[in-house]
């Protein structure tokens, strides 16, 4: 069998297929994004103030040039088989044209192929950073965007901010023939997934993920690797997958975050979703896609294929 990278593994998350050449040598020159501005084939996609972009026929509708005023501020996406990709921030509430729906990125992925999604997802990503970025952190005073959108400037000190991603572990743990997973309080009835947390400064991913699963539900782990990873930007983060094993099974809540934890074998996790006692994060997370990878490679069990109940 052919080994599979985690680059391979990462390009089957969703938002993490952007496919553009994000120009990052370019970007900081302000005729070279003028030019790319001025360019006919330039697309522009439009979002609304609270973040949904268009979308026709389970695509992103774009907007050309014609569709836009030369002087909106916009963030440079990048390069797109020479295309240049913009997003524009609309200032009126938008006004859908027949065929077109004003979708939030959650609803849009579940229509929008990978590249699509992912390019939204990148888009809005920067577009969250912008919002929540409006001041310079050393002296207050007001930023000013640079580089297509992908710095901001404070004129007042001269110091830059650059976007803010917050790293975060999820990690699949496994004892023998069984899967660690566990379950918010606030979770629908049933709801099991993966552990996950920030990980904190100063602090390696491997020790985020000791750390973490030792917090929510006291199991140690001994060893883990690299995944995949997948951008989530609600409003912020990166996932950072690994699959990890443990010392034993025994479980204890110490940080009170999770209702429960439990360990799952492939047949208890079969069962569960056929009697409906077992609901699994959604397919577009990463969360699914660990435990897809745990069950193929352990079991030779295909999550999809898996017979739902009611
Ligand atoms: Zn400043």
């Amino acid at each position: 069998m052919t080994a599979v990278s985690s680059a391979e593994r990462t390009q089957h998350n969703l938002f993490a297929t952007a496919s553009v050449d994000r120009c990052g040598e370019h970007r900081a020159d302000p005729a070279w994004l003028a030019a790319q501005r001025a360019k006919a084939g330039a697309r522009w996609l439009q979002f609304s103030a609270d973040g949904r972009a268009c979308v026709r026929a389970g695509h992103l509708a774009w907007l050309d040039a014609a569709a836009v005023a030369t002087d909106a501020p916009a963030n440079f996406l990048g390069l797109r088989a020479g295309v240049p990709l913009f997003a524009l921030r609309a200032a009126a509430p938008p006004v859908a044209a027949p065929g077109v729906r004003w979708l939030g990125l959650r609803e849009a992925a579940m229509v929008l192929d990978g590249v699509d999604a992912g390019l939204f997802a990148y888009a809005r990503s920067l577009a969250n950073w912008q919002d929540a970025t409006r001041y310079c952190a050393y002296c207050g005073a007001p930023l000013r965007l640079v580089d297509g959108g992908h710095r901001a400037l404070c004129d007042a000190c001269g110091r830059m901010q650059f976007p803010r991603t917050d790293a975060a572990i999820i990690v699949i743990v496994e004892h023998g023939d069984a899967c660690l997973m566990g379950r918010q309080a606030s979770w629908q009835a049933g709801h099991y997934s993966t552990l996950a947390g920030f990980v904190e400064p100063g602090e390696s991913l491997a020790d985020a993920v000791r750390r973490e699963v030792h917090e929510e539900t006291g199991v140690d782990v001994l060893d883990c690797d690299y995944h995949s990873s997948q951008p989530w930007p609600f409003p912020a983060s990166l996932m950072l997958g690994f699959t990890a094993t443990a010392a034993g099974r025994a479980i204890t809540l110490m940080d009170g975050e999770l209702e429960a934890a439990r360990w799952f074998t492939p047949d208890d996790i079969a069962r569960g979703l056929v009697d409906g006692s077992l609901r699994l994060s959604s397919p577009m997370s990463i969360s699914y896609r660990l435990l897809q990878h745990w069950l193929r490679t352990r079991a030779g069990v295909d999550l999809d294929a898996l017979p739902r109940g009611s």
